[in-house]
């Protein structure tokens, strides 16, 4: 039986390889400080992963950026626009390749950086490979032989990892119309042949490649290129160990491909999808290896041994203990580091401490479930058994985890809880003769410029170097120049601007019961970017309020309608680490039940417009098709309660910023929000077909200028953008709004867009048929 690792988070455990790019990117370094970084990385977790006693260690799961781009690289996928920045300008390979994750200004040269997207359903994002017909390969970069080489040196023979060409070529994006990627998959196959022979005579033993999509629907077309693929890599390295990896789904329909696929080693995720192992073990070919994902590597908690036990006692019986490894169920790359580097008990306390495990934590936990699974070395780790029965009793049964009065209360919820008193069309004449808005009013989506002296109050405050007077004294002067500016340039819906928030999700979750926080949780959202996701782990309830005080502040100013602002129970969620012993929608639930006490609340305190944000929906959507019922169903009911509490007249927004809507419309209808605000302007008003189509019968408002770039539109451009949408949405649904909110803008920029905004506003409104499309 063999331990071992499919990926170590690259970050560093203190974020070091974020600093050492960051300041290489801006001329603080050299390039060899930033190289021996990097190698500093690699060896720490080398050692780390040995110590642990992890039998197979991965290598080339470092990345100076991307894993995806590091294959973009391998095989000489480099966009055309890019050739400049090597041959002409002296730079080294890895400046080509931060100039194709992030642009290249300079030297005369403008190229833009290519595209980025989540990894499959994961808050991690990659840099996307740009394809083109007849696409060539090539072997440009040796990255995973200089990596495995340099393991060697440190004595360390590593088990390489790529991403499978299969996988490869499904994350790219079809640059000309004619083709699909995987038709590339007899020019790429022989890059990965060379790839391989380097390796080979280096003499690999093992090497893994991740083929996610094996987890996902697939055509026939790209169930042969597995095949093919495979196939070839067999016939020309029959000797070499290989292991393909599936992960984030159960195979499913796939388990026949997969099983017969001419590989040494498959790798489940029984995190994931562990009831696929029955099915697998039936199908499993003679000689072929399992390796058994039983360490979430998505989530922070300690694992369950006699669970993992269980499963690999299944294996066991049919394949006996040469012919199974045991894993994580994923690569590490999504948990935070280590958690002995929180030491703040306030924050994260003993008690919790000792229900979770993070990267390093995981490592050991592999090695211990290898050490129990095999009869002789089994005793040796009945310690560490013992130990583990007792932290995940400790867990299941701790007070502090559940809240009856909040288990009742969502096993109470009605459908009737879920929906508003009345229909659209009778809160919408309500709402009409009660707020007296004009027609096309404008509003913006909540946050305004969170200047650095705003955050340095904060900063200050959470050091105690600010007292909370202070610090509510600033913050609300801020609000009200807030206020006042958008009073004089003749905003219609105000908002009070979020000064007092750090993040959309952290900010509510320091309120809730059921959370907790990390101060060293870093998991890797793109490049040097990071993100610490709250934790929840009980059940969830609101203690307080948590918006009231700012929101009826902000309205005690002016005469104007200031709208609520809140982040939905799927937002909240989908950004948070969760717990893993009950269903995410019996959580959201939760959720969903505390922001319904604070619309109620707004309501009672004279607000008549409240927004609840749900950007994460979307990205909520499970891998395989069959699945998405299921999740839209539950999630719009989330929406529905928290916003279903209020009387008519009350007018409910919601938010969402992504342009891919055509395939969960009917979704976004059954949210039934009296106005939904939405990402637009990019896509030029296109998206907005979807609700025309659909005949969205609530208010929409198209975002009308992109908010990611400091770029100030025209009067011109927007009025023309909302003439465009007028031609598919009747005007006296539409309102005029920016695409998302302004908080990362600077005030400059953002003040002299919105001045035009309204500009556009005031002309689409008089008189109404002049412009008219
Ligand atoms: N109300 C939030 C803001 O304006 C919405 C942010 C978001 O959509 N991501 O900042
Ligand atoms: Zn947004």
């Amino acid at each position: 039986m063999v331990a071992h690792n499919l990926g170590y988070p690259r970050i560093g455990s203190q974020r070091e390889l974020k600093k050492a790019c960051e300041l290489y990117w801006s001329g603080k370094t050299t390039y060899k400080n930033l190289l021996q970084a990097g190698r500093n990385i690699r060896q720490e977790s080398w050692t780390l992963q040995k110590q642990a006693g992890i039998d197979l260690i991965p290598s080339n799961d470092f990345s100076f950026y991307d894993q995806v781009l590091d294959m973009s690289l391998m095989v000489g996928a480099v966009p055309e626009r890019y050739h400049e920045v090597i041959i002409s300008k002296n730079n080294s390979e890895l400046d080509l390749y931060f100039a194709m994750a992030r642009g290249y200004q300079k030297d005369g040269l403008d190229i833009t950086a290519m595209e980025m997207t989540k990894w499959f359903d994961t808050n991690y994002h990659y840099i996307v490979p740009e394809f083109h017909k007849d696409q060539p390969f090539r072997l440009f970069a040796t990255k995973v032989i200089d990596e495995y080489y340099e393991a060697l040196q440190l004595g360390i023979k590593t088990k390489p990892v790529l991403i499978g060409p299969v996988s490869y070529l499904l994350l790219g994006k079809e640059k000309e119309s004619g083709f699909e990627g995987i038709d590339l998959i007899k020019n790429l196959v022989p890059v990965y042949l060379e790839i391989l022979k380097k390796l080979d005579r280096l003499n690999v033993e093992w090497i893994q490649f991740d083929e996610p999509f094996l987890a996902l629907d697939l055509t026939e077309k790209q169930k042969r290129g597995f095949t093919y693929a495979y196939s070839e890599i067999r016939r020309e390295f029959p000797h070499l160990k290989t292991i393909v990896a599936s992960y984030f789904e159960g195979l499913r329909d796939n388990i026949k491909l997969a099983t017969t696929l001419p590989v040494c080693a498959l790798h489940l995720d029984l995190v994931r999808a562990p009831e696929q192992l029955d099915e697998v073990l039936a199908y499993v070919p003679d000689k072929m290896t399992l390796s058994l994902g039983v360490v979430d590597g998505r989530n922070i908690w300690k694992n369950d041994f006699s669970k993992s036990l269980a499963h690999i006692e299944k294996a066991l019986s049919k394949l006996g203990t040469d012919r199974i490894m045991i894993a994580p169920s994923c690569s590490l790359i999504h948990t935070p580091c280590d958690l002995d580097l929180e030491k703040n008990e306030s924050q994260l306390s003993r008690e919790m401490k000792t229900w979770m495990a993070f990267a390093k934590q995981k490592l050991t936990e592999v090695s211990t479930i290898k050490g129990l699974a095999v009869p002789a070395t089994r005793p040796e780790f009945s310690t560490r058994l013992a130990e583990n029965l007792w932290a995940i009793e400790s867990r299941r049964t701790s007070s502090l985890i559940h809240n009856p009065t909040v288990k009742e209360r969502v096993s109470r919820i009605t459908d009737a809880d879920a929906s508003r008193t009345n229909p659209f069309a009778k809160r919408k004449a309500k709402q009409k003769s009660e707020l007296k808005l004009p027609l096309f009013p404008t509003t913006t989506i909540g946050s305004f410029p969170q200047t650095t002296e705003v955050r340095s109050w904060r900063a200050k405050w959470k050091k105690h170097e600010l007292t909370d007077s202070d610090y509510d004294r600033l913050l609300k002067e801020e609000t009200e120049k807030a206020i006042r500016w958008q009073e004089e340039i003749g905003i219609d819906v105000l908002v009070h601007g979020e000064f007092e928030r750090n993040d959309m999700v952290e900010y509510f979750g320091e309120q809730l019961s059921g959370y907790t926080f990390s101060s060293n949780g870093w998991v890797q959202s793109y490049g040097s970017r990071c993100v610490k996701p709250p934790i929840i782990f009980g059940d969830v309830s609101r203690p307080n309020p948590m918006t009231v005080s700012w929101s009826s502040y902000a309205q005690s100013l002016t005469d104007r309608y200031v709208k609520g602002m809140l982040t939905g129970p799927v937002t909240i969620l989908q950004w948070s680490f969760v717990r893993d012993d009950q269903p995410r929608s019996v959580t959201t639930n939760q959720i969903a039940l505390a922001i319904r006490d604070e619309v109620s609340d707004l309501e009672k305190a004279g607000i008549k417009i409240i927004q609840i944000d749900e950007p994460a929906i979307r990205e909520g959507l499970p891998l395989r098709k069959s699945d998405w019922k299921t999740y839209l169903d539950w999630a719009v009911k989330a929406f529905r309660i928290s916003a279903s509490g209020v009387k008519d007249e009350t007018q409910i927004h919601t938010h969402m910023c992504y342009s891919e809507f055509n395939d969960i419309i009917d979704s976004i209808g059954a949210m039934d929000a009296d106005v939904i605000t939405i990402e637009c302007s990019r896509s030029q008003m296109e998206l907005l077909d979807a609700f025309a189509e659909f005949k969205y019968p609530n208010d929409i408002g198209p975002g009308v200028y992109d908010i990611h770039s400091p770029r100030v539109p025209s009067k011109d451009e927007m009025v023309y953008l909302i003439n465009k949408a007028r031609s598919v949405v009747p005007a006296d649904q539409l309102w005029i709004n920016p695409d998302c909110g302004l908080k990362t803008r600077h005030w400059d920029e953002t003040r002299k867009a919105l001045i035009e905004m309204v500009k556009a506003a005031h002309e689409l409104r008089s008189p109404v048929e002049e412009n008219a499309v």
